[in-house]
């Protein structure tokens, strides 16, 4: 048994770091079930139904039968390198996958994160360079743009992520320990990007408050020019609001809110006081938004589309992106931007496949969608590789798209 000794809130000493797989499972699903509150807040509760389970399981299904069928075809590569097969890309002199080509607009990743090291594992040095970036994806053999990211994983790689996962709770990931600031802003140079949001997650267990962390850490630092400061909140955290509200004055300039990972409805009135409180503070919110189709089951109510309609229509003025641009429940997602009164939310283009962008941006136009790579699951040039190719002919688009639309969400 590991011994863990205390001292108030802050975890002094883990001791006996030999610990079992199953027994890692049990403890995380004991914190995800257990944490902050416990309790699922209001909002109409917990109306996941049998036809929301169906229709997930057949958006999976649609998407993974589709690709390769659209009007770019097969896009099946050797792994992140061998996304230099595409015009714009190229390898460096290391072998490192690098934007070759001139005049593509310098693009800012509206969502991506930092190693976690939170609860009982050690916080992740944010400062080290290391000497190669683990993705959770981690250079897959085949990696295709036309499925929806999360299906490049192999099983094999699913059980490792879902390990990795863990252990950013518990002992610590050996991946984490590479999701650092240089490393990150050396895959931005490489891939020709301006900037990237970094966006915690207030989980709401006891340890490390990454929000703190990273601003206390990066703020004022070289590095913060190249990395927009997040934050993240609890929404049932009774000190939410003096910790938004120091986190912005400390540089913080989006938050990020994890319905499922914090498990709150987005509708619950808890939730919306936090909306409240960003439109006062002008500040974007940046939602996990829409099912992935490989969260544990219990949390997907929190995630159903529908969830956020309370959010966007009752704060026209606040700006929303919804990461991943709902997910697997893309086609909601277009439909509640499509029909928001203030012209509020974005899609966020992390892991959707190619064709499903395309049809995204044939109906919502790019003043709608800003790119997302979801680093460190992904190398980010895997983001801008579908952004490209969607926008190939169409510099207007493209500059919108990569760039324009996260000025505008940011405010410059
Ligand atoms: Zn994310």
């Amino acid at each position: 048994m590991a011994r863990i000794t205390t001292t108030g809130q802050s975890i002094t000493a883990i001791e006996e770091p030999q610990i079992g797989r199953r027994e890692l499972l049990r403890l995380a699903a004991g914190v995800l079930a257990a944490g902050a509150g416990g309790s699922t807040g209001c909002g109409g509760g917990d109306d996941y139904g049998e036809e929301d389970a169906r229709i997930l399981a057949e958006r999976i299904d649609a998407g993974r039968a589709r690709a390769g069928a659209g009007r770019f075809g097969e896009l099946r590569f050797r792994g992140y390198t061998g996304l230099a097969e595409l015009p714009e890309f190229g390898l460096d002199e290391a072998g490192e996958l690098v934007l070759a080509k001139r005049g593509v607009p310098r693009a800012i990743d509206i969502h991506a994160h930092l190693g976690v090291g939170v609860f009982l594992a050690p916080r992740v040095d944010l400062l080290q360079r290391t000497e190669r970036v683990r993705h959770f994806l981690d250079d897959p053999e085949v990696l295709d743009l036309d499925v929806y990211m999360n299906d490049n994983f192999t099983p094999e790689a699913r059980r490792r992520l879902t390990r990795e996962q863990l252990r950013q709770l518990v002992l610590g990931s050996e991946f984490a320990a590479t999701h650092t600031a240089p490393n990150l802003v050396a895959e931005l140079d490489r891939m020709g990007f301006e900037r990237a949001c970094v966006l915690p997650i207030a989980l709401g267990l006891p340890g490390t408050d990454l929000t703190e962390d990273w601003i206390g850490t990066l703020a004022g630092t070289p590095l913060a020019e190249r990395l927009v400061l997040g934050a993240s909140v609890h929404p049932r955290d009774d000190a939410w609001q003096p910790k938004l509200r120091r986190a912005v004055a400390g540089g913080a300039r989006i938050v990020k809110l994890h319905p499922e990972f914090q498990r709150f409805f987005p509708d619950a009135p808890e939730a919306m006081e936090v909306y409240a409180e960003c439109e006062r503070l002008d500040v974007p919110v940046i939602f996990h938004a829409g099912r992935s189709g490989i969260e544990p089951e219990f949390l997907r109510k929190y995630a159903l589309m529908r969830r956020y309609v309370g959010a966007v229509e009752s704060f026209p003025n606040v700006r929303f992106v919804f990461g991943h641009a709902g997910a697997r429940d893309l086609p909601d997602a277009v439909e509640i931007a499509r029909r928001a009164p203030g012209g509020n939310v974005w899609l966020g283009t992390a892991s959707i496949g190619v064709s499903a962008l395309d049809q995204a941006l044939a109906a919502l136009g790019p003043e709608r969608m800003a790119l997302g790579s979801d680093w460190p699951f992904y190398h980010v040039g895997s983001a801008l590789a579908k952004a490209l190719i969607i926008t190939r002919g169409d510099a207007g688009a493209r500059r919108q798209l990569v760039r324009g639309s996260a000025l505008e969400i940011l405010g410059g």
